[in-house]
């Protein structure tokens, strides 16, 4: 069967859903918690959207973003169908997923290359530009309506993936899907304002810090910048958009971030501008994500933790690996 039909069907199972996405949510992970929320309501049923992690600020525009609950607010025995949105494994939820019954359907809707079809569904679009992107389609084909607030949720999610319509995967679909989303009634200029061209001091705090680590290596092919420190720790949905700065230095075609989320415990995000896959040294890690930005926790000392994701990197760029 068609995953957008086997999908379908999935709704049919169940009067009672909960929606779920990745810890440290992004705009497509909050989007399309979001959207699948709303889509679930103008269906007539009852829905629970849930996230480990505190939203960022900056997404707290989006309506219903504070119907949005933690993981203590929910009653896990209640559903036996499960939705998650932008997760390429199951552990990308959470401590919710050890609470999941065996038996618990899950429809699992993505778009990670790196996804590990962990549902008893699984929709996995690797060349969408953003889970929404799916979702796009999936409402088009549903007995529902397009409502402003729908279509910022799904807007959002393929305006930050895109990088605001500037990353490789912004294809004629992805501008063609936005207009539609315009013309239903998203603030394009609102959420441009919210999600980019708005920050936090703290975010230019962390900036500054992360600056002056800068370092190269590689020919200056690789770029890459340290954030550690106790008052680190607690600023994780301020770190947006930071490794970019070490991506978008003329010449270099990796750029990283180190951030310590505890002692010794650093969350690595890693992007390229052209020919490296990076989501291969995140899978190596154990993590995932897309061949321009990819993920993973490594956990050592500073030194010991950048001498090992740089070296894979340098190992990529300097042979047969290029992807
Ligand atoms: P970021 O660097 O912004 O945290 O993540 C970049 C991309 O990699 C996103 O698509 C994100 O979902 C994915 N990603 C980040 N960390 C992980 C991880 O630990 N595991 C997996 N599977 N994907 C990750
Ligand atoms: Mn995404």
């Amino acid at each position: 069967m068609e995953p957008l039909s086997a999908a379908t069907r999935f709704l049919n199972e169940a009067n009672r859903f909960l929606v779920i996405s990745h810890v440290d949510p992004d705009g497509d992970a909050i989007g399309s918690t979001l959207a699948v929320g709303e889509v679930l309501q103008q269906l007539g049923k009852e829905v629970q959207m849930v996230n480990e992690s505190v939203l960022p600020r900056k997404f707290r525009f989006l309506a219903g973003s504070e119907r949005i609950g933690s993981p203590e607010e929910v009653d896990i025995e209640r559903f036996s169908h499960v939705i998650t949105v932008d997760a390429a494994d199951i552990r990308r939820i959470g401590s919710l997923h050890t609470a999941l019954a065996p038996d618990t359907a899950i429809l699992n809707i993505d778009h990670h290359g790196t996804n590990d079809h962990f549902g008893t569904m699984n929709w996995v679009v690797a060349d969408a530009a953003a889970t929404t992107q799916v979702l796009y389609e999936w409402i088009e084909n549903l007995p529902v309506s397009w409502t402003p607030s729908l279509a910022t949720s799904v807007y959002t999610g393929l305006f930050t993936d895109t990088g605001g319509f500037r990353y490789s995967n912004t294809s004629e679909d992805v501008m063609q899907i936005a207009a539609k989303l315009l013309a239903h009634g998203a603030p394009a200029h609102q959420v441009a304002e919210e999600v980019m061209e708005t920050v936090s001091r703290s975010h230019l705090h962390l900036l500054q810090q992360a600056l002056s680590s800068l370092s190269f290596a590689h020919n200056d092919q690789i770029a890459w910048m340290v954030l550690s420190g106790e008052w680190v720790h607690e600023q994780k949905d301020e770190v947006e958009g930071i490794v970019n700065y070490a991506r978008n230095v003329e010449g270099v075609e990796v750029g990283i971030l180190f951030r310590e989320v505890k002692s010794q415990v650093w969350k690595v995000s890693l992007r390229s501008r052209e020919h490296v896959d990076v989501s291969r040294v995140a899978t190596s890690f154990d993590g995932g994500g897309h061949a321009r930005a990819a993920g993973c926790t490594v956990i050592g000392s500073e030194k010991e933790v950048t001498m090992r994701v740089v070296s894979l990197v340098k190992e990529l760029l300097a042979g047969e690996e290029i992807v």
